[in-house]
């Protein structure tokens, strides 16, 4: 028999019931002691899905009252000094307090940094550790979570996070070398194993996605001397978990560390298999992750099962296992729920319950069982109706791919002919000040589209509020004299959700929830056919709010890369065709924009950074379609139309070839957190076009002073041409209020009017 397992499931609840609970709790409504509730009965529920979909080993404490990575830096004591009061005396506020931050009784505690789960749109709090930092077991969460689901009658395999992957994420606050406290963490791990091997355990299962990076020697020696220091104690067996991608140069490393078994990516890097069987040591297990725990589609049995047949045929029934390619935490949980999906669009889909439905039946025809016929022959049929669908396969637009002009992602122009072109027809100030899109969504804005959403508010009526809206948004910003207006993005819900809505090929569910960070979960889109643009999507705004001004006023579009990043995109076509798509469905929006007469337009492209591969070796190939699908998007316009793009939050310094190969006229980007570390790179690099580097950090309510603007842009100043500066807040002001932004905006306005009248402007 076949063993199936589960790597992790998602924990927010269908309804999103913890998110719920969490916030209750948090805004002082609900004790401790019911959220606690909550998430044993989640996890209760959770476990018994699992094992009635057919999982023989779920896991268990892949459950988190906020994040994982948290969780290990709890249990393990490594608290930073100054929330240790806190933990010390209320361990759950103090857990939350690291979090989110603590604000009370005069205490003010700021919260652990933020960042990406790998290649995931999941944020982990990045632990803070210290040179000759401690470590010892806090509290028991992995013995209780599995002592719990023992006494509902289910055997689970705790998760860990593995030691080198947890330094790996970690930072230290001194610049201290991460991996010199390997040797102080090891006890503790080795002390919590043998805990979970008295509390009965027989498995562990040990993350460790940093196997699929490309790893410095240090980090390889790490990996060699923590597995050699846990093989020896008392302790369950390990099953030692990489995923996110092929093991590729760390495969035999990680065959060569003395584990018990192995858990393999091969939906990400199916092709590794055969090295990995023949690299596998005699005695270990493999448990083959063949159903995508990353995307929605439902799984090509057939093709996973002939994986599958070879792994056995090696293997034999006792060595392999099958499960997903990761932890499921990264899908929403249940397809049934879904009511108001088509039938069919529904059928070619599998949320996280779904997917473990799968996984069972490629055990069940492992096992030669007959009842997997029927599974398997309904799957094929469901590949095929895909396949064949005409909702997914529009020939025109293949076709109008293929008949493109080789230079159609160039402009008409180098950047010199078109800034010349664009000056006469602007005929903007030095310094020229903007905004990057959104203005604030006020109560009132959200709670006019709730209630234009179920027919509460006419269409009229909503329409006649956004106008209204934007108008005194347009009169503000002509007040306080900042040069290139934006509409303020009123009628948006969502940067991504706005135009799916608006384009053939999407489709969007009720309840697909997938956590980002903590309480805060989002709905990706579903790019589930040729994208199509049936007509103009932001053509009327733009033009009514131009209408109300003379002054210039910037068109607003999301990039391709951003829809394709913050969706769930089909998986019968490369990434890389399905954003050349969307690509020219959004052309033809730049140049509709172009026609109202809108001579400056914005193309976002805030996931561009976020979408570079785990492994160095193919950035490359992904900033070459990245670039190139941008560059379709804006090459449609005239030298004088001037193209805009935004970036934000993420670390440009090692792609800046590439955002300046994008070859937007100007582009905003973050740099006021950072205190315009991002310049550094134009020391050597020489951006060529215009550049707005963001003056103040929109995320805080704190509203700097005009003079530490004017101190930021002198520093702008410093490494670029006078003549290339934009000045402009470092992202959309959407989630800020009115008082903070008005306050902010004007001294934006006076600083850069400081710069134009200084000295400096006449070099
Ligand atoms: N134009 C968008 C806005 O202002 C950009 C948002 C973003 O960068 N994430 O809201
Ligand atoms: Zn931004």
């Amino acid at each position: 028999m076949t063993l199936t397992t589960n790597l992790g499931f998602p924990r927010i609840g269908a309804r999103r019931e913890l998110k719920h609970a969490l916030e209750s709790h948090w805004r002082g409504d609900t004790p401790a002691a019911d959220l606690q509730a909550t998430a044993r009965e989640l996890r209760a529920r959770h476990w018994a899905l699992q094992r009635e979909s057919g999982i023989d080993l779920p896991p268990s404490n892949d459950f988190s009252l906020y994040d994982q990575v948290l969780d290990t830096a709890f249990l393990f004591d490594a608290i930073p000094q100054r929330y240790r009061a806190l933990a010390d005396a209320d361990p759950l506020a103090g857990y939350f307090a690291l979090a989110r931050g603590y604000q009370r009784d005069g205490i003010d505690l700021h919260a652990l940094e933020m960042t990406k789960w790998f290649d995931t749109n999941y944020h982990y709090l990045v632990p803070e550790l210290e040179a000759g930092q401690r470590f010892a077991l806090r509290g028991d969460k992995p013995v209780a979570e599995y002592l719990e689901a023992k006494a509902l009658g289910i055997d689970t395999r705790p998760v860990l996070i593995g030691p080198v992957t947890f330094l790996w994420l970690a930072k230290t606050v001194d610049d201290s070398d991460r991996f010199a406290l390997l040797e102080h963490l090891l006890p503790a791990y080795a002390q919590l194993l043998e805990k979970l091997h008295i509390a009965g355990a027989q498995w562990v299962q040990i993350d460790e996605p940093a196997l699929v990076l490309d790893l410095p020697e240090a980090s390889r020696a790490a990996f060699r001397k923590a597995y050699a220091a846990l093989a020896d104690g008392v302790r369950p067996k390990l099953l030692l978990a990489g995923y996110f991608g092929g093991l590729g140069d760390n495969l035999e490393l990680a065959a060569s560390l003395p584990v018990d078994g192995m858990h393999v990516d091969l939906v990400r890097a199916p092709e590794e298999l055969e090295t990995v069987l023949a690299t596998l040591p005699d005695d270990r297990v493999l448990s083959a992750g063949l159903v995508d725990g990353r995307n929605i589609w439902r799984t090509r049995l057939d093709n996973a099962l002939l994986l599958a047949r070879y792994a056995r045929t090696r293997l034999g029934d006792e060595r392999l296992w099958l499960a997903p390619s990761c932890s499921l935490l990264h899908v929403p949980v249940d397809l049934d729920g879904e009511k108001s999906l088509d039938a069919e669009l529904k059928s070619w889909l599998s949320f996280a319950k779904q997917k473990l439905g799968e996984i069972r039946v490629l055990a069940n025809a492992l096992d030669g069982r007959e009842d997997a016929e029927a599974a398997l022959e309904d799957a094929r049929a469901r590949i095929e109706s895909r396949k064949a669908s005409p909702r997914v396969h529009r020939p025109e637009v293949a076709a109008r791919l293929a008949s493109l002009a080789a230079d159609a992602d160039r402009r008409q122009s180098p950047y010199p002919v078109r800034r010349r072109a664009q000056d006469a027809a602007l005929d903007l100030p030095p310094y020229p000040t903007t905004t990057i899109g959104s203005f604030p969504q006020t109560h009132e804005v959200r709670e006019a589209r709730a209630k234009f959403k179920s027919g509460k508010l006419s269409e009229a009526d909503y329409e006649a509020f956004l106008e209204t809206e934007t108008e005194k948004c347009v009169r503000y910003q002509e007040r306080i004299g900042i040069d290139v207006l934006v509409h303020g993005e009123f009628e948006r819900n969502d940067m991504v959700e706005y135009f799916g809505e608006q384009l053939d090929g999407f489709a969007f569910t009720k309840l697909g929830w997938v956590q980002s960070y903590g309480s805060r979960c989002v709905k990706p889109p579903i790019i589930f056919g040729d994208v199509v643009r049936p007509a103009p999507m932001t053509v009327r705004w733009s033009r009514f709010a131009q209408s109300l001004t003379a002054l210039p006023m910037k068109g607003m579009l999301t990039g391709p890369v951003t829809v394709l990043q913050w969706s769930f995109v089909r998986d019968d076509q490369p990434r890389a065709d399905t954003c050349r798509q969307i690509a020219l469905a959004l052309r033809d929006e730049v140049t509709d924009l172009e026609a109202a007469g809108i001579g400056i337009i914005q193309i976002d492209e805030p996931a561009l950074r976020e979408g570079l591969p785990l492994r160095r070796a193919q950035w490359q190939a992904y900033l070459d379609w990245a670039v190139h699908s941008f560059r379709l998007t804006a090459s449609g316009v005239g030298d004088a139309t001037q193209i805009h793009t935004h970036m934000c939050y993420s670390e440009f310094n090692d792609i800046i070839e590439a955002v300046a190969a994008m070859d937007a006229d100007v582009i905003s980007i973050e740099t006021s957190r950072s205190r315009m570390e991002l310049l550094d790179a134009f020391v050597t690099f020489r951006y060529p076009n215009g550049i707005g580097p963001g003056v103040y950090d929109i995320h805080s309510p704190r509203i700097p002073t005009t003079a530490e603007m004017v101190e930021l842009l002198g520093k702008a100043r410093a490494v670029l041409a006078p003549e290339q500066v934009w000045v402009n807040p470092d992202c959309g002001l959407k989630t800020r209020g009115w008082a903070e932004t008005g306050a902010a905006l004007e001294r934006m306005v006076e600083a850069a009017r400081a710069l134009r009248g200084s000295s400096a402007l006449a070099t």
